[in-house]
């Protein structure tokens, strides 16, 4: 037996170990099977060149805990190692650089977090005790027993061990005895080895029979060791792309959408599948994410500075030895591997999107609407993205009818363009609450787009700022979004004859002062801005509507940090008195009768005043009794906005009635 001291030259590497390691101590499962895995390769390599000779055998890698002697095994039957061996590779650490790299990191857990290379080592962030038995396959090699109890003494001697490989038993730490139930364990394997390259087993399978579970005789495998990323697309169907999707979520029912094979290996190797998933809500976003293996092993889910922002909502999986594990965050960031595997998934997923909308293009529509976020979404943040994805980015219009950009410009070049020679686009995000409007829209020949999507307003704004500086040769190449509802439709598309109504200023702000007098409470004359135009004498006689641009501030606003001074504006409307309708018309040609005019003139002499703008008005009323009628109107233009709610519309239902049931009197 020999004694000895674990080579570090910081005095005590295991506080370090425990303390810094702690908060994601799990990972000492996945170091201790990934080096068995590798002793197992290891030797099937030696094999295939002949260095090794004979059948190897039963190579599965075996996961055993015993509750009595509070051990957890790891067993394989790989190349094991020698005493000179285990001298080497465990007793000078500092071959592997762990105390190097803890030394450099202790002051940053999340470094020492994710990486590889503590390896065997970090057993003892949950182990008092830690004994390695193994055999080489090296010819008449005996076989050693180390055992340490975490400090850097160790113990190592001669023992007896029948079968090639190793044994790494952990006398676990009554801290951490949840590592010594079969749950813990299973859970951990499923986590990090369901697609190693050797069998793992663990127990054995069980099956429910007569309303018991069962032992079977057969091995409970953990892992598919040839998942589906590490094959040939060529030898892959369709189904078994499903198929491995569903094996990756188990808890997801839906199938995916589409695939996207993955592998290069020059300038950096890596390989993946990504899916297009079906999102049904935004719970649903973050639940299954993107994993990153190296080899086959289990890193982590989070890939937010490796794949681009966009494509983190997509599901499947990246293995590439190619990305630096051992590092912070903010430097995988700009290194250059890292950036050039970003720059290739950017590229294969566009090049798959554009391959899918030309080969198949109703294939493709069919799908737009589940795929439509992450298209937004890359067009918005990532330039080279959008540079691809602009000519199959699609619009959908209210027939259900999709066009990209360019085609849908070519639909509407005829008709939507202002005298000013912009090119105006028509939307809702609501095609009942902008019923009225979509009509009068209609009406007039135009289209208008369904935009209802998340990321819709800031796509239109996106194209917008395009369109100033993106030459496509039309001289209309300037877009301008409007929402149907947001001026007179007269007004949105404005051509060069524009109507203009007959009435002198002073009548145009009787007219505004007198409905402005009908809104119910001040608050209200803050929500509504009243406005004259002469809009059509088809269209209703007031209406509402909203502007464009403070609206679109608002809503881009929810989004976006930094713009909350939109974010906390009260929502604004202009009322509408369209001056081209005949009930308007006919209220001003009363403002203006002789009648009106002698009333006026009587009560501006009993007062001895000249009459203002507010007599004549209040002088209208009285005559004519048009108080009701006016309310009447308001109300109709707030109800065709869906405005109307509450104890206005009782009173309006209960006007109406009224209305209704006044007796005739004949002329
Ligand atoms: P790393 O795996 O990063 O090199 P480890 O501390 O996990 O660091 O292991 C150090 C070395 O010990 C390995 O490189 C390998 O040579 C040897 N080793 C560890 N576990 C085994 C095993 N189960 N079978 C054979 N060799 C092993």
């Amino acid at each position: 037996m020999s004694k000895g001291n674990i080579g570090v030259t910081s005095d005590n590497i295991f506080p370090v170990i425990k303390k810094f390691l702690y908060s994601d101590h799990e990972i000492f499962l996945r170091e201790l099977i990934s080096n068995a895995v590798d002793a197992t390769q290891k030797l099937k390599t030696l094999s295939s060149v002949g260095e090794v000779k004979g059948d190897l055998g039963d190579l599965r890698v075996r996961v055993s805990i015993n509750k009595a002697k509070k051990t957890l095994t790891v067993s394989d039957h790989g190349i094991g190692m020698t005493a000179e061996e285990v001298d080497k590779y465990i007793n000078q650490i500092a071959f592997s650089g762990a105390e190097e790299f803890v030394n450099k990191y202790k002051d940053r857990t999340e470094a020492i977090i994710g990486h590889f290379g503590l390896g065997f080592y970090s057993a003892f962030m949950v182990s008092k005790k830690v004994e390695i038995f193994s055999l080489s396959y090296q010819e008449d090699a005996k076989a050693v027993h180390w055992s340490c109890e975490g400090d850097p003494e160790y113990t190592m001697e001669e023992t007896i061990k029948a079968e090639r490989g190793t044994d790494i038993v952990l006398h676990i730490d009554d801290e951490f005895s949840q590592y010594l139930e079969d749950a813990t364990i299973e859970g951990l394997l499923k986590k990090y080895c369901k697609f190693l390259p050797v069998e793992i087993a663990f127990g054995k399978k069980k099956e429910w029979k007569d309303g018991k579970e069962v032992e079977l005789d057969e091995e409970n495998i953990i892992n598919d060791i040839n998942p589906a990323w590490t094959r040939k697309p060529a030898d892959l169907k369709d189904e078994d792309y499903d198929k491995f999707y569903h094996e990756l979520y188990p808890m997801q029912m839906d199938e995916p959408l589409f695939h996207i094979h993955l592998n290069v290996d020059y300038p950096f190797n890596l390989t993946g599948i990504l899916y297009f998933p079906k999102i049904k809500s935004n719970l649903d976003v973050h639940r299954n994410k993107i994993q990153l293996y190296c080899n086959q092993v289990y890193v982590t889910d989070e890939v937010e500075n490796i794949v681009p922002e966009y494509l983190t909502l997509l599901h499947g999986v990246i293995d590439s030895p190619d990305i630096p594990l051992n590092v912070s965050r903010s430097y995988l960031q700009s290194d250059n591997n890292v950036k050039k595997i970003s720059g290739y998934i950017t590229k294969k997923v566009a090049d798959k999107l554009a391959e899918m909308f030309k080969n198949d293009r109703e294939n493709f529509v069919s799908k737009w609407d589940d795929i439509k976020m992450f298209i937004q979404f890359g067009m918005l943040t990532d330039e080279k993205f959008y540079e691809k994805a602009k000519d199959f980015a699609l619009l959908k219009n209210l027939n259900g009818d999709y066009f990209t950009l360019k085609e849908y410009k070519d639909k509407v070049r005829e008709n939507q363009v202002d005298k000013d020679g912009n090119m105006v686009i028509l939307y809702t995000q609501d095609a009942d609450a902008n019923y009225t409007y979509i009509e009068r829209a209609k009406a007039k020949g135009y289209d208008v787009l369904l935009m209802n999507g998340e990321l819709d307003v800031h796509t239109m704004s996106q194209a917008e700022q395009r369109s100033m500086t993106e030459t496509d040769g039309h001289a209309d190449q300037k877009l301008r979004f409007v929402r149907v509802d947001s001026d007179t439709i007269e007004n949105l598309i404005k051509k060069e004859e524009t109507a203009k109504d007959n009435y002198s200023d002073e009548q145009k702000e009787g007219l505004r002062k007198a409905f402005e007098g009908m809104l119910p409470s001040s608050e209200d004359k803050l929500r509504y801005f009243v406005t004259c135009e002469p809009a059509a004498s088809d269209a209703l006689p007031v209406f509402l509507t909203q502007n464009e641009f403070m609206r679109r501030m608002k809503e881009m606003a929810a989004h976006q940090q930094g713009m909350s001074f939109y974010g906390q504006m009260p929502d604004q409307y202009n009322l509408v008195i369209n001056t081209a309708h005949p009930l308007i018309q006919e209220l001003v040609s009363k403002m203006t009768s002789e009648e009106v005019q002698e009333e006026v003139e009587k009560k501006a002499e009993k007062e001895g005043e000249a009459p203002t703008k507010e007599t004549v008005i209040k002088t209208v009323y009285k005559l004519t009794d048009e108080d009701e009628k006016l309310h009447q109107l308001i109300d109709i233009a707030l109800l065709a906005s869906g405005q109307l709610k509450g104890e206005a519309l009782a009173k309006f239902v209960n006007r109406s009635v009224e209305l209704l049931t006044q007796p005739y009197i004949p002329a």
